[in-house]
C-alpha cells in the first residue's frame, strides 16, 4: 500500500475520496514517510547548502522565461514556494483535473491573479453579469485603472456572448452556479464558441476562459474537463469547509505556471502555510463526505421551501423546476458521474419586499438554532444572508436589477446539521412573518 501510494498517479485506480485523505507522501518536493498526518512547516526561510544552490532556487522565479527545474526544487523563501502549500496545491490540481495549482491568501487574490496574468492595457474582459460582489467591484473599479475594459454580458444567452466577441476580448469570465441567484452557464457551449473564435486568431491574441468554481467545488463540477483555461476557487468556502481559514486557488495547465508563479512572487498574496495545512488536513480530506451530506439536505430543504405557501421562487439545481435543470444535469457531476447539484439555494418570499425578508432574517437571527444569519458559504453551519444588502451591497441597484439579483432575494448555504432541524427553523420563522 505504502509503495503504491508513493507511486500514485492520476490515472491509478484509486478513488478521489481516498486520494484526498492520503495524498502522495513522497515526491521530489516533500517526504513524510513517518508522518500519518502531513506535517505543517512553518519556516519563512530555508537553509541553502551553498550560494550556487540558493541561486538556482531563486532562478526558478527570477524571470518568466527561465525553465523551472522540477526535479529537485530548492526551497528558499516562503513567498516563492513552501512544502505545506505545495502539498495542498498538488491535491487541488488533481481534484480539479488540472496540471498545476497556485494558492493565494484569499479567493479574491486568486481571481485577481487569474485576471491580471491574462490581461494587459487595451484588452477587454467579458464577464457574466451576475457574480460575487467583490469580483464585480474588482472588474468595474480596478481593471479600468490598468487600461482594461470590463464588459458585462448575459452569458445565459449564447448569442449575446457571440456578438460581444470583439478582437480586443482576451478573457471570458463567469461563475456557474452564479453567486447569488444560481444561474448556470453552459460551460461546454461557451468553450466551443471560444474555440471557434480562437481558431481564427494569432496565438498571442487568443481568448482565455476563466471559471469561478466556488459554488460547485470540484466535487460537483470540473470545468477544466470541458476545456476552460483556468479555474479559480475560494478555499474560504466549501473547500476549506469549516470557516476557520481564508484561501484561494488558481488551477490550470503547466503552460501558465511561470506567469502565475511570478505574479504571486511579486504581488505577494500568497497563502500562509498554517492556513494551507488546515485546508489540506481538514477541508479537502472531508470535501466529498461533507458535500454529499450537504447536498442531500439541500434537496430536502429546497423541496420543503418550494411547497411552502409563503415562498416565491426557489432556485436549486436539484429541483425539476430549476430553469437550468438540463445544463445542471450535463455539467454538475461528481467523481462517480452522479448528478451533483451542490449545497447552495437561492429563494424569494412570495411577499417579495424588503420588509418581509428582513423580518424573516431577523427572526432567524434571534430564534433559529440551526440557521445562522451571516455572509460566506460552504461551511459546516447553515448560513443565510440577503445578497442585496450584504454580500452584493457593492453592486449598484441598476446592475443588480439587470443581473437578476432580487432586492429581497435570500441566499442559503446548507451545512451539516440534521436537515429536519433546518426545516423546523424555517417552519417557525415563516409562521412568524
Ligand atoms: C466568496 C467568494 C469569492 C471570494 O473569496 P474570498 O476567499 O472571500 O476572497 C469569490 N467568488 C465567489 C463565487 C465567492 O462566493
Amino acid at each position: 500500500m505504502k509503495g503504491e501510494k508513493n507511486k500514485l498517479k492520476k490515472t491509478d485506480n484509486i478513488s478521489m475520496e481516498s486520494y484526498l485523505i492520503h495524498g502522495i507522501f513522497r515526491t521530489s518536493k516533500w517526504d513524510y514517510d513517518h508522518n500519518v498526518v502531513p506535517p505543517l512547516s512553518a519556516s519563512v526561510t530555508y537553509r541553502v547548502e551553498s550560494v550556487e544552490r540558493g541561486l538556482s532556487g531563486f532562478k526558478h522565479f527570477i524571470n518568466e522565461h527561465s525553465r523551472r527545474v522540477r526535479k529537485r526544487p530548492t526551497y528558499v523563501y516562503d513567498r516563492l514556494d513552501e512544502p505545506t502549500r505545495s502539498m495542498l496545491e498538488e491535491r487541488l490540481a488533481i481534484v480539479e483535473s488540472g496540471e498545476t495549482a497556485f494558492c493565494f491568501a484569499t479567493g479574491m487574490a486568486a481571481i485577481s491573479a487569474a485576471l491580471m496574468v491574462s490581461l494587459k492595457p487595451g484588452d477587454t474582459a467579458l464577464l457574466h453579469k451576475t457574480m460575487y460582489g467583490c469580483t464585480f467591484s474588482l472588474s468595474s473599479n480596478w481593471l479600468p485603472r490598468f487600461g482594461i475594459k470590463s464588459v458585462f454580458v448575459d452569458m445565459t444567452d449564447l448569442n449575446e456572448l457571440k456578438n460581444s466577441l470583439t478582437p480586443d476580448v482576451k478573457v471570458i469570465y463567469f461563475e456557474t452556479p452564479a453567486n447569488p441567484n444560481m444561474e448556470l452557464i453552459d460551460i461546454d457551449k461557451v468553450v466551443s464558441i471560444v474555440d471557434k473564435e480562437n481558431a481564427k486568431r494569432k496565438r498571442t491574441h487568443r481568448i482565455r476562459t476563466i471559471v469561478d468554481n466556488t459554488f460547485a467545488t470540484p466535487r460537483c463540477q470540473r470545468p477544466l474537463e470541458f476545456g476552460v483555461t483556468m479555474v479559480v476557487d475560494s478555499l474560504t468556502k466549501n473547500i476549506g469547509g469549516f470557516g476557520t481559514d481564508m484561501g484561494g486557488a488558481v488551477i490550470t495547465s503547466k503552460k501558465y505556471e511561470e506567469e502565475l508563479m511570478m505574479f504571486r512572487k511579486d504581488f505577494g498574496g500568497v497563502l500562509g502555510s498554517r492556513s494551507a495545512w488546515h485546508i489540506l488536513v481538514y477541508g479537502l480530506s472531508t470535501l466529498i463526505d461533507r458535500g454529499n451530506k450537504q447536498q442531500n439536505s439541500s434537496q430536502k430543504v429546497a423541496e420543503y421551501l418550494e411547497q411552502h405557501p409563503k415562498i416565491g421562487k426557489v432556485a436549486y439545481p436539484g429541483l425539476k423546476s430549476f430553469p437550468y435543470f438540463a445544463i445542471a444535469q450535463k455539467q454538475m457531476r461528481d467523481f462517480d458521474g452522479n448528478f451533483a447539484p451542490g449545497n447552495m439555494i437561492y429563494f424569494t418570499l412570495k411577499n417579495d419586499t424588503e420588509e418581509s425578508s428582513n423580518k424573516l432574517l431577523g427572526y432567524i437571527a434571534k430564534k433559529a438554532y440551526s440557521i445562522t444569519l451571516a455572509v460566506s458559504l460552504g461551511h459546516i453551519r447553515t448560513l443565510i444572508e440577503k445578497p442585496g444588502s450584504l454580500s452584493h451591497a457593492a453592486v449598484p441597484e441598476e446592475v443588480k436589477r439587470s443581473a437578476r439579483i432580487d432586492p429581497s432575494g435570500i441566499r442559503l448555504s446548507i451545512g451539516l446539521e440534521n436537515p429536519d432541524d433546518i426545516i423546523a427553523d424555517f417552519e417557525n420563522a415563516l409562521k412568524a412573518i
